[in-house]
Parts: C-alpha cells; sequence; structure tokens
C-alpha cells in the first residue's frame, strides 16, 4: 500500500479532526489547512482548523467562510484532547506551533505530518513527507488525484494554486517543473484567475510596508567577496514604520537580486530574540547552515529564532558558518 492509499485510509476511518500548521503562516500553510478542511467536510468528518497565529490580513480572502479559528486554550484544547487525528500541515517539528505545542504533545491523537520540509521530528505516528515537492499544495493535489478522493473544483482548485503560486515565489524557485506548471494549469482551467489571486496576496502593501522593505534594502551589505547579502530589521524600524513579524516575508529575496549573491540573509530582531531567514541558490544548503543556529527549512529557504540579543555578533557567526556552504 503506498503513502497515499495509507493517509486516505487514516482520513476514511477517523471521524474528528484538528488541522493546523505553522507559526506566523503562509500561504502554503494556510490554503493547505483550508483544502484539507473541505475535503473533510466532504467525506462528512468533524473538523477544525486551529492556529497559533492569526492570518495574516493578505490571505484573509482564502478564508471567505472564517473556517481558520485563533488558538483559545479554554475554548479548544477540550475538542483537541478529543480528536482522533491531528493532521500537521507544512510543518516539520511540533514546536513549530507554539503555544500550541503542549496540548497537542498532550493529546493521544493519531499525529499526521504532510510536509516538505527536510527532517521531520520523530514524533509523528503518520508521515507523508516529499522533500522534492515545490509545496505542502503540490503533495495534496497529488495525494487528491492519486486516491480519486474528490473532485477538484473551483473551491479546492484556489486553494491548491495559491499554495503552490506562493512556495514556488510565482514559479520563479527551483522548484518550479514542468509538473509544477502542469498542475498550475489544470487549475486554472477550474475557474481560478492568476491574475487576481497574485493581485489579492502580493499587491496589498501598506505603504508603511513599502517604505520598511527600502529601508530594509539600504541595509543591504555583502560579505565574503560579494557571495553573501544580508539585511537588518530592528525593532526601532518595525516601530517607526508601525510593522510587525510577518509585514517583512519575503523582503529577504532581494538579497538574492544582487549580482553574483548565492547566499541571501535577513536578521530581524525580535522582543525576545533574533529571527533569521536564509536562502540561496543551487546546491548550497542553506537547511544545514540554519540547523546550526537551531532553525531548518528547505535546501534553498530555511530559517531559525535564537533567544539572542546581540545582533552584530549573531551576523559574524553566521557569515563565518557560511563560508564553507559557499565553498569558494
Ligand atoms: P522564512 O525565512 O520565510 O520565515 O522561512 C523560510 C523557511 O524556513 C520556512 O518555509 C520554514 O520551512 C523554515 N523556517 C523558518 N523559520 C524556522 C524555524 O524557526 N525553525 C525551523 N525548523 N524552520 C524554520
Ligand atoms: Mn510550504
Amino acid at each position: 500500500m503506498n503513502y497515499y492509499t495509507e493517509l486516505k485510509n487514516i482520513l476514511d476511518s477517523h471521524e474528528s479532526f484538528t488541522i493546523t500548521s505553522h507559526v506566523n503562516p503562509d500561504a502554503d500553510a494556510i490554503c493547505s489547512e483550508i483544502a484539507c478542511f473541505l475535503l473533510l467536510k466532504r467525506l462528512n468528518k468533524k473538523v477544525k482548523i486551529i492556529n497559533h497565529s492569526p492570518t495574516p490580513d493578505n490571505l484573509k480572502f482564502l478564508d471567505e467562510t472564517g473556517d481558520v479559528e485563533l488558538y483559545n486554550p479554554d475554548k479548544h484544547d477540550d475538542y483537541i484532547m478529543s480528536s482522533e487525528v491531528v493532521l500537521f500541515l507544512d510543518l516539520n517539528g511540533i514546536s513549530r506551533t507554539k503555544s500550541m505545542e503542549s496540548i497537542l504533545r498532550k493529546s493521544n491523537a493519531k499525529k499526521v505530518c504532510i510536509d516538505h520540509h527536510q527532517e521531520p521530528e520523530n514524533c509523528f505516528d503518520f508521515l507523508l513527507v516529499e522533500t522534492e515537492a515545490a509545496a505542502t499544495g503540490e503533495i495534496l493535489y497529488d495525494f487528491i488525484k492519486s486516491t480519486k478522493i474528490m473532485e477538484i473544483d473551483y473551491q479546492i482548485a484556489l486553494q491548491l494554486y495559491s499554495a503552490i503560486m506562493t512556495d514556488t515565489g510565482s514559479f520563479r524557485y527551483e522548484r518550479t517543473s514542468p509538473k509544477i506548471h502542469a498542475i498550475a494549469g489544470e487549475l486554472l482551467t477550474k475557474g481560478v484567475n492568476p491574475t487576481e489571486v497574485y493581485d489579492k496576496i502580493y499587491n496589498q502593501t501598506d505603504l508603511n510596508n513599502l517604505r520598511l522593505l527600502g529601508k530594509a534594502i539600504s541595509s543591504i551589505t555583502t560579505a565574503l567577496n560579494g557571495r553573501v547579502a544580508y539585511m537588518v530589521i530592528t525593532q526601532a524600524d518595525l516601530r517607526q514604520y508601525g510593522a510587525k513579524e510577518s509585514d517583512v516575508d519575503g523582503f529577504v529575496t532581494y538579497c538574492m537580486a544582487v549580482k553574483n549573491v548565492v547566499v541571501g540573509l535577513l536578521f530581524l530582531e525580535l522582543e525576545d530574540g533574533i529571527k533569521i531567514s536564509f536562502r540561496s541558490k543551487g546546491n548550497i544548503k542553506v537547511n544545514k547552515l540554519a540547523a546550526e543556529f537551531g532553525g531548518g527549512g528547505h535546501i534553498n529557504a530555511s530559517g531559525a529564532r535564537l533567544y539572542d540579543k546581540d545582533i552584530d555578533k549573531l551576523i559574524k557567526n553566521v557569515i563565518l558558518e557560511a563560508q564553507k556552504y559557499i565553498g569558494d
């Protein structure tokens, strides 16, 4: 029996489900959750989507019926404890659910992880992890097609398309394969409007946020003979522009636009530490570099969070460690 059939059996043979994903969810996280929610609803299952973080404003149109709930222990702990299955989507470790971690670890539910990140934590009862997939949405597409568990209609197509479009950087990143374009093409035949989806997700920037991007771009510095570019955003910057952590999503990609750069880094000062975003080109495995700082992710896009205050020292350390991955 293959993994898809096994997953189908798990869905068919249980009645109550909790769906969750990672802190600061991106479109792949939210859309994968909603796609699974719609699927389980159609199978007449009891299901809730519960997240640690609120849905970012630009993704709210994907949750028209308001099915994504913000975790509240008083409201959700009993539901989570009584769920037969928890679906962890687009995340490889339970700690990435932050405030939900302890209740999720306590629950006796079957823990199912559907994801495309490297090295899932050794705590799940069932893994459908395809690190070659461009998005969790792609894995769900393959699962639905392979098992014929449901028809892909406009509602589901909108979720899968949005997940794939965003996680491939609008069909630009390494995983942009003929297969991904073929899937996207099929999803468009279901009525998804690519211009509208792009516009709703990406052309919603608050002017202040665009100015913060300007500041971040001005901070770009290169190192290691121009092979590394990094930007720094401080708490003072966030305050000045009235921005929050999720507003800087995607900023790091501008480091990659600098000629000859193969590793891009963003150092974001948090209230209680520092978040690093890592990006790379080709075979440079920034997930390994991120792991040295307690993080992880994909080969070309990773992250880490440190309870550290000294950003200058951290920058020096990361660049020092980056040297061995660049290899020249
Ligand atoms: P971003 O830099 O966009 O926040 O994150 C890029 C990728 O790195 C995410 O898709 C996620 O896979 C991974 N990632 C980000 N932050 C963390 C973290 O703190 N821990 C781990 N293990 N992975 C992270
Ligand atoms: Mn993803």
